[in-house]
């Protein structure tokens, strides 16, 4: 038999990244095991859903690479079927017609309550044949009321519950549309699902669900119920502790290498490895090593993985992400260098892709001044002699190339008999504009001869008009 699990968002507002690990887990899941990954957008709450939250759940998952085999399906584009099932249900007696009005209900709950009861519908409808004519009524299901639902859960273990707990379920409402757990059943059931992958906050609908599956005569796929996400203070993870949505990693500079990596270990381990490519994670992952007790955030952490991303992947697939970022930032990049050789140069002194463009703009972009700390302490008058003499060995080089201005760099540290920092601040923040870039003479190569040389033009200038003003 193959093996089909399924990510079911409902489209109510981004990809929340607890929703995209759970994404993953199903998808690194079937993956291994040549099984089906289907997407199912759950959008029968009309008032909740809508389009803008698809596309964000879509473009999320691609952006993550989570490529689903089959969909995406749309509930709403499947009523029929659930009110069809709806039918069979009745029709066999496993279902049944409620009249109940809202007040009866509501009249039942508090009764039970102040005798000290767990609310629940009584089943006073349950085996009546004495229907109104014309009433309005939903429909619910006949839960069995002896025994015990057993959950064999993959990551919780075994969770028992006694059938007189659970109360018999609406799987339909009076204007006829199926209910959430109705929508759930039929589907994973048409779609043979066989293994349910999905946040812990569903494992009280699981009981409801297996008992519909079996009167319906369907196979029960198993259940792997995933432990949430805190924040850094034990709370669910929710907006106050930062980013959730997953596309607003990518707009806070992570690489979707990064964050799946974290997600991954964020509820799973594999001995005390951290490093893990896609396909390794789909050689190693198994729900049998989830942990059952929940995973707190750890951003430290993920900046730690997307600096190790930007260093080690081929430069040119930093620059695909990387892209999105200068066109954000408005910065030009059709003169100067390439960026994949920007990203090798500055890959290790930044965390994010942000950060990364926020430190190369001076490869691309001219500056009219001068970072006044910067200036203050290496454009002094003492500077001018080291600076001009550098652009003198620099105007008579041949070719523009790393060795080359290296030695031309060096050569006029030694004929002036200074050491290195006295020539290499000053040029740094001469072409830089500010004291932080990566080794110098890479950092010329990169912004090119023409450049490098009309800014120490430049800071000459400065230097002079500061000695005129002193
Ligand atoms: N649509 C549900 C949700 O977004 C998931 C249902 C399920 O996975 O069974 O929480």
């Amino acid at each position: 038999m193959s093996l089909v699990t399924r990510f079911a968002p409902s489209p109510t507002g981004y990809l929340h990244v607890g929703g995209a690990r759970t994404a993953l887990y199903s998808w690194l899941y079937a993956k291994k095991r040549g099984g089906t990954f289907i997407l199912r957008i759950e959008d029968t709450d009309l008032e909740r859903s809508n389009q803008a939250s698809v596309d964000a759940i879509l473009e999320g998952m691609q952006w993550l690479g989570l490529a689903h085999d089959d969909g995406p399906y749309y509930q709403t584009q499947r009523f029929d079927l659930y009110k069809e099932v709806v039918a069979q249900l009745l029709a066999e007696g496993k279902a049944y017609k409620c009249f109940c009005t809202v007040e009866e209900v509501d009249a039942m709950r508090e009764a039970q309550m102040a005798a000290g009861e767990k609310p629940k519908y009584n089943g006073m409808w349950r085996d009546r044949t004495d229907h109104p004519a014309d009433k309005p009524f939903v429909i619910r299901f006949k839960n069995p009321q002896q025994g015990v639902v057993v959950i064999d859960d993959m990551i919780k273990g075994r969770i028992e519950i006694a059938n007189s707990e659970l109360d018999d379920l609406i799987i339909a409402r009076s204007d006829g549309t199926p209910t959430y757990n109705l929508t759930v059943v039929v589907d994973d059931w048409k779609m043979g699902i066989t293994h349910v992958i999905r946040g812990d906050d569903h494992v009280n609908n699981t009981p409801r669900q297996m008992n519909i599956l079996a009167a319906l005569g369907a196979e029960i796929p198993k259940y792997a119920h995933v432990p949430m996400i805190l924040g850094d203070d034990g709370k669910r993870l929710s907006k106050r502790h930062g980013a959730v949505g997953v596309m607003q990693y990518r707009d806070n500079g992570f690489l979707p290498e990064a964050l799946i990596n974290y997600l991954v270990r964020l509820g799973w381990s594999h001995g005390d490895q951290e490093i893990f490519s896609k396909d390794e994670l789909i050689e190693l992952f198994d729900l049998a090593d989830c942990n059952r007790a929940p995973s707190a955030f750890n951003t430290e952490k993920l900046l730690w993985l997307n600096q190790h991303y930007m260093k080690t992947l081929p430069p040119a697939r930093v620059a695909s992400e990387l892209q999105w970022h200068l066109a954000h930032q408005q910065l030009d990049t059709r003169t100067g260098p390439a960026i994949e050789d920007v990203i090798s140069v500055q890959a290790e002194r930044v965390k994010t892709l942000v950060e990364l463009v926020e430190v190369s703009r001076y490869f691309y972009e001219d500056f009219s001044e001068f970072e006044e700390n910067a200036a203050k302490k290496h454009l002094r008058p003492v500077a001018a002699e080291p600076l001009a003499l550098v652009k003198e060995k620099l105007t008579a080089l041949g070719e523009w190339q790393l060795d080359a201005i290296h030695h031309a760099i060096n050569a006029a540290a030694e004929q002036l008999g200074v050491g290195m920092g006295k020539v290499g601040m000053p040029m740094r923040v001469a072409v830089t504009g500010g004291g932080n870039s990566p080794a110098l003479d890479q950092t010329l190569l990169l912004i090119g001869r023409e450049r490098t040389l009309a800014r120490i033009t430049m800071a000459l200038e400065f230097i002079s008009k500061r000695a005129e003003a002193s």
